[in-house]
């Protein structure tokens, strides 16, 4: 019997023990909180990531580790993978844990990048300003998730002056928001991306280092949170055959094993990188139902060696993110190609708390069940883009 152990608790773990109960597998979940979801499914060794004898007792009782949640401390990752196998390596989880080296990265591999710089100080704001200009981003480096640690700096935000006036207003205010944390997780300024539309790939190596992509999905978030995704995405083929070049070079580059998703934005027919997940992705939750195998899976096979499936998908798939309360079910498992996800947590403002999934054979016919749903839960805000998607 072989046991898989989680580093992180949510509903990714939780969705990673379900996939892995018809292949036998037994799971080990090590979560800081006695309450995380997957402990629904799933032994939970309660700790803290970075404490010793608690990384011990979880290497102790698994065979193989791997994570749901990317902010596990590298070192600690470092540390497990000198008694247990770890899958990603701890140096892909690292680089993945920072923006600039991330987009570093991303650069030196020819995957194009928003411009971007490092602001350590008020001072190498202002410079990073100059270069980059107005509308940007300011993000925290580390720790970041669902839009946290990130600050948008807009022409007419503060005195509403123009030039440098207007570009020093907005420096204060991203200042007074982000500033305070600069020294503990560092900074990194963004151009903002106009985009026409957000993508990801999610995709898959194997320890052999086979390679093998789902077909790209295009995403959209709402308050920087994922709310719905659409696969495959409606995009020209040669962008799509793009996209999934730039995500085999980067899982080559880290000799990387397990899922990951690469999120990109699309100006102007152009690709540009936003940043690597080195984990399963809610945007390939729709996998589950949607694709041959699952994201999870797959997952699972890699980190054991075991052959990956196939990623083909049966039609088109679309999943809306439940986010702070559950909605009503009943439209959705109304549908012939609705599913329901319930994740097991408590409510909780801006929480991923569920999913749905809606497959259909056409675009007609999956726009006609989310619109059905979308009117039935007053959810037409979330539905409209991707009906919009599908008539393209
Ligand atoms: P995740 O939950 O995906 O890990 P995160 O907190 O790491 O989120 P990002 O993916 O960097 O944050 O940003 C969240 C969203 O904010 C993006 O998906 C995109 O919609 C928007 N965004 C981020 N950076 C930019 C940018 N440079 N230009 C335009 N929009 C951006
Ligand atoms: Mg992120
Ligand atoms: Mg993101």
């Amino acid at each position: 019997m072989t046991t898989v152990g989680i580093l992180g608790g949510g509903q990714l773990a939780r969705m990673l023990a379900l996939a892995g109960a018809p292949l036998g597998l037994r799971f080990l979940v090590m979560d800081t909180s006695a309450e995380a979801c997957a402990g629904q499914f799933a032994p939970l060794l309660v700790g803290d990531y970075r404490d010793e004898s608690a990384l011990a007792e979880f290497a102790s009782r698994v065979d193989v580790a791997t994570f749901d949640f990317e902010n596990v401390p590298a070192e600690s990752a470092q540390w497990l993978s000198a008694r247990v196998p770890v899958f990603p390596n701890p140096r892909a989880l690292g680089l993945a844990q920072d923006r600039l080296a991330e987009k570093t990265l991303f650069r030196e591999l020819g995957i194009p990048v928003p411009a971007f710089a490092d602001v350590g100080s008020r001072a190498a704001l202002e410079t990073a300003l100059a270069a980059i200009g107005l509308p940007a981003i300011l993000k925290t480096r580390r720790l970041g998730y669902d839009g946290k640690g990130q600050f948008r700096l807009k022409p007419g935000v503060g005195n509403g002056d123009s030039g440098f006036g207007e570009a020093e207003a907005a420096a204060d205010a991203a200042w007074a928001a982000l500033g305070p944390q600069a020294d503990r997780v560092g900074l990194i300024l963004e151009a903002f991306v106009p985009f026409e539309r957000e993508l990801s790939v999610v995709a898959v190596r194997g320890r052999d280092g086979s390679f093998r992509t789902w077909p790209l999905t295009e995403n959209w978030h709402v308050d920087g949170v994922l709310s719905a995704s659409l696969a495959p995405a409606r995009v020209d083929p040669a962008l799509a055959e793009a996209a999934i070049a730039h995500a085999g070079r980067l899982a080559e580059a880290l000799d990387y094993v397990g899922v990951f998703a690469l999120e990109l934005f699309c100006r102007d027919g152009e690709l540009l990188a936003n940043e690597l997940a080195p984990r399963v992705h809610n945007s390939g939750h729709w996998t589950i139902e949607g694709a041959e195998t699952s994201q999870f899976e797959n997952h699972l096979r890699a980190v054991l060696g075991r052959t990956s499936g196939a990623t083909s998908m049966r039609g088109h798939a679309c999943m809306l993110n439940w986010i702070g309360e559950l909605p009503d079910s009943v439209s959705v498992l109304a549908e012939p190609g609705g599913h329901w996800h319930d994740y097991g947590k408590s409510t909780r403002a801006g929480r991923k708390v569920g999913h749905a999934t809606v497959r259909a054979d056409t675009p007609e016919a999956l726009a006609g069940m989310l619109r059905r749903i979308g009117d039935a839960l007053g959810r037409q805000a979330q539905v409209e883009p991707v009906i919009a998607a599908l008539s393209r």
